[in-house]
C-alpha cells in the first residue's frame, strides 16, 4: 500500500507555473497583482450527500473542480489556484489516479493550478479550495440589481435533476446523454462569467434551482423580480423525453446545474447576443427585476395577471447542501 507522501507524489504533484511554491513545503507561496483582489471560494463534495459511490473517479475529480470553478465565474473572476482536501476510506490507487486525472483535466482546461492540500483517511468526500483574481471593484456580486434589469439565465439548468433522476429510474428518459453529462460533468461558465464584468449588475450561478436562486439574487439586491414562464428555456429538457409541467419544475427546482443567473442593463441585449455566440452558450432572458423588494411574481401569459412564484413549492427536488 502506497503511503500518504507516494500517494501524493505520483498523483497530485504537478509544475505550478504561477506560484512561488507549490505542493511539497509547509503551504504554498501565491502572489497576485497589486490591482488585483484576490477571490475566494471553498465546496465540498460528501459520499452518500452529493454523489453515489459508484460514481466514476474520472467524473469525481472533474466535478470536485468544476463545482467551485462555478462559483469563481458567478463573481466574474478568473481562476488561478486550488487546494484540494482529500479524505479517503482506504488507498484505492487506480481510482485516485482516475480521479486525479479528472481533476487535472479539469485544471488544465480553466488554467488552474494545484498548490496544495491535505490527504486523510475516513469517509469519502473531497474538499476543494480556489482562489482566483478579479481587477479591483469589478467582481459581480449578487447585490448589484437594478430595478428594470433584465434576467438571463445561461445555458438549460435543469438537465442534472433529469440526470439523477434517471440515474434512480424515477422518471425513464428517450435520450439521457445530456442529462447525465450535466450531472457527472458540469462545464463551468468560467469564460462566460469573465466576460460579464462590466455587463452584469448581479449575478450568481444557479446550484439549487432557478426559483431560490432567484429569491436569493432579489433579497441581496433588495428588489423583486417577474419572471416570465413562457420564456424558460425548457426545450432541451423536452428533447431529452419529458412533458412541459416536469420540464419546469426541474429548470425551476433542480439542483446541481451550474449556470449563471445575472441581471443587465436592457442596453446590454446586443452584447450579450454577440458574447452568447462567441461562447456557444444560451443566455436566455427569462424576466426583470422590480422596485418592491421580495416580490417575486410568476407571468403566465398576456391573459393571466402574475401570481406569486411560490419558491417553496418548487423545493422538494432541491440538492442536498
Ligand atoms: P503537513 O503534514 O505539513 O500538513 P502534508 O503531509 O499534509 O503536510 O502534505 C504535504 C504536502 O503535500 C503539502 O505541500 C500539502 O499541501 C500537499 N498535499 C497533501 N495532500 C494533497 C492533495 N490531496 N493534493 C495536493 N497537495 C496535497
Ligand atoms: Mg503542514
Amino acid at each position: 500500500m502506497p503511503s500518504e507522501f507516494d500517494l501524493i507524489r505520483r498523483h497530485f504533484t504537478r509544475p505550478a507555473r504561477h506560484a512561488d511554491l507549490s505542493v511539497g513545503d509547509d503551504a504554498a507561496l501565491l502572489r497576485i497583482a497589486p490591482d488585483m483582489q484576490l477571490v475566494v471560494t471553498t465546496d465540498t463534495l460528501a459520499a452518500g450527500t452529493h454523489f453515489f459511490y459508484d460514481v466514476l473517479p474520472h467524473d469525481l475529480g472533474w466535478k470536485t473542480l468544476a463545482v467551485n470553478l462555478s462559483d469563481l465565474a458567478a463573481m466574474g473572476a478568473t481562476p488561478r489556484w486550488a487546494t484540494l482536501a482529500l479524505t479517503l476510506p482506504a488507498v484505492d490507487e487506480s481510482w485516485v489516479a482516475a480521479f486525479a486525472k479528472g481533476f487535472f483535466d479539469c485544471a488544465g482546461r480553466y488554467g488552474v493550478e494545484l498548490v496544495g492540500g491535505d490527504t486523510t483517511r475516513g469517509p469519502l468526500s473531497m474538499t476543494v479550495t480556489l482562489f482566483g483574481e478579479v481587477p479591483e471593484g469589478q467582481a459581480i456580486t449578487r447585490a448589484g440589481g437594478l430595478p428594470g434589469d433584465d434576467l438571463w439565465i445561461s445555458g438549460c439548468p435543469g438537465l442534472a435533476a433529469l440526470g439523477l433522476m434517471s440515474l434512480q429510474n424515477r422518471i425513464r428518459l428517450t435520450d439521457d446523454s445530456r442529462a447525465l453529462a450535466a450531472l457527472h460533468r458540469p462545464i463551468p461558465r468560467v469564460e462566460a462569467g469573465e466576460a460579464l464584468r462590466g455587463i452584469a449588475n448581479a449575478m450568481l450561478d444557479v446550484s439549487d434551482g432557478l426559483a431560490g436562486d432567484i429569491a436569493h439574487l432579489c433579497e441581496c439586491s433588495k428588489l423583486g423580480a417577474r419572471l416570465d414562464l413562457e420564456a424558460l428555456p425548457l426545450a432541451p429538457l423536452i428533447a431529452a423525453g419529458v412533458d412541459k409541467p416536469l420540464a419546469r419544475q426541474v429548470l425551476l427546482a433542480g439542483g446541481d446545474d451550474y449556470e449563471l443567473l445575472f441581471s443587465a442593463l436592457p442596453e446590454a441585449r446586443d452584447i450579450l447576443d454577440v458574447l452568447g455566440r462567441k461562447f456557444n452558450l444560451s443566455f436566455t432572458r427569462i424576466g426583470q427585476l422590480t422596485e418592491e423588494a421580495g416580490a417575486i411574481l410568476l407571468v403566465e401569459g398576456p391573459e393571466t395577471s402574475p401570481r406569486p412564484l411560490d419558491v417553496r413549492g418548487y423545493d422538494h427536488f432541491a440538492s442536498p447542501d
